[in-house]
C-alpha cells in the first residue's frame, strides 16, 4: 500500500458522496479479502459484546443491522471495482480462489439494483419476447442467470461463479460455443474488465452473421462530461469489428442501451481499432 492511502480510505469510508478517486484501490491481493473477512467477524463480536449503552434490546439490533449492512456494502464495492480494474481472468481466479465473494458481491449487486427504478435486463427481456423464441441466446456475464428464467429462448449463460448448473463457468473471453453459433449476445452490465474488448471479440466470433448485439451499460461510463467514455467512439470501435449500429438509447436515467447487428460478410481485418477506456462504475454508498 502507498503512503497516505490508509487515512485516505478511512476519509473516503465517511466522507458523502463516495469520489471516485477516494475509492479502495484496485490491488486487493486475496489475502486482503481474507483479513477483511475476519475484521468482519471481529467487528460483529465485538459490537455485539460492547453492547451499544442506554439502548433498547430492539435499537440494539437495529443497530447491528445496520453495521451489519454498512460492512456488506463496503465488500460490494470494493469486489466491484476489483472487477473494474482487472482483466477477465484475474477476475476468475479471484473468485474461484473465494467463491464466497461473489455471493457477497451479488447481495451487494441486488441491493443496488433494488434502488433502479427500471432493470436493464427486463428490457432485454423484453426486446426478446418481441422477437422470435426460436432466436439462440449468449448471455455473457449473466449473474443470476435472470435472462434465461424468463424466456422461451435457448440461452447459453456465462459467468465466472455460479451455484446454478445451468450456468457455464468461465471467462467470457473465452466461451465454449462455436463460431457461428448464436443470434443474440446480451451484455448487461457485464463490460467489466480492462479486456473488455475480448468480450466483444468473443461474441463477434460466435455470432451469426446478422445477429444481434445487445449491451446495456451504466450510464456514466458513456458520460463524456463525466470521465466516462464517448459512446460514438465506442460504437465506431464496435463498428470497426463489423458490425453496423442499430440503436441508441439514452432516455433511461441509469443506464444506455446500444444495440448493433453483425454484418453479412467480414470487414477487413487487421486494422487496429482504437477502444476508448471504460471507467469503472463505482456504486454509491446507501
Ligand atoms: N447480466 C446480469 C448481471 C450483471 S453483474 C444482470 O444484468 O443482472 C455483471 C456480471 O458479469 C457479474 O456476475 C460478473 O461476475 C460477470 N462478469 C464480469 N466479468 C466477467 C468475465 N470476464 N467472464 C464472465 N463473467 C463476468
Amino acid at each position: 500500500m502507498k503512503e497516505g492511502q490508509g487515512r485516505k480510505r478511512k476519509r473516503a469510508r465517511h466522507n458523502k458522496p463516495q469520489k471516485p478517486q477516494e475509492s479502495l484501490q484496485p490491488k486487493h491481493s486475496i489475502k486482503h479479502k481474507k483479513e477483511t473477512h475476519q475484521q468482519k467477524s471481529h467487528a460483529h463480536r465485538s459490537s455485539a459484546s460492547s453492547k451499544p449503552p442506554k439502548s433498547s434490546s430492539s435499537n440494539s439490533s437495529s443497530f447491528l443491522d445496520k453495521m451489519r449492512a454498512r460492512l456488506a456494502g463496503g465488500h460490494f464495492r470494493m469486489i466491484n471495482e476489483k472487477l473494474y480494474t482487472c482483466t477477465g481472468k484475474e477476475a476468475l481466479d479471484y473468485f474461484q480462489e473465494d467463491p464466497e465473494l461473489f455471493d457477497m458481491y451479488h447481495t451487494g449487486y441486488q441491493e443496488q439494483m433494488s434502488h433502479w427504478p427500471e432493470l436493464p435486463v427486463n428490457v432485454i427481456i423484453k426486446w426478446l419476447k418481441d422477437h422470435s423464441s426460436s432466436l439462440i441466446v449468449a448471455d455473457f456475464g449473466c449473474g443470476d442467470a435472470r435472462l434465461a428464467k424468463n424466456v422461451k429462448n435457448k440461452v447459453f449463460s456465462f459467468d465466472l461463479v455460479s451455484n446454478d448448473p445451468s450456468v457455464i463457468v468461465c471467462d467470457m473471453s473465452n466461451i465454449p460455443l462455436d463460431p457461428s453459433s448464436v443470434d443474440v449476445a446480451v451484455f448487461c452490465l457485464s463490460l467489466m474488465g480492462t479486456n473488455y474488448a475480448s468480450y466483444l471479440q468473443e461474441a463477434y466470433r460466435v455470432l451469426k452473421p446478422s445477429g444481434w448485439l445487445l449491451i446495456a451499460e451504466v450510464k456514466s461510463r458513456f458520460d463524456p462530461n463525466n470521465g466516462g467514455a464517448d459512446p460514438n467512439k465506442f460504437s465506431k470501435a464496435v463498428c470497426e469489428m463489423g458490425f453496423t449500429s442499430a440503436l441508441k438509447d439514452f432516455s433511461n436515467k441509469m443506464f444506455v442501451l446500444l444495440y448493433f447487428k453483425k454484418k453479412e460478410k467480414q470487414s477487413s481485418k487487421g486494422k487496429e481499432i482504437e477502444w476508448p477506456e471504460l471507467k469503472p462504475c463505482i456504486y454509491k454508498r446507501r
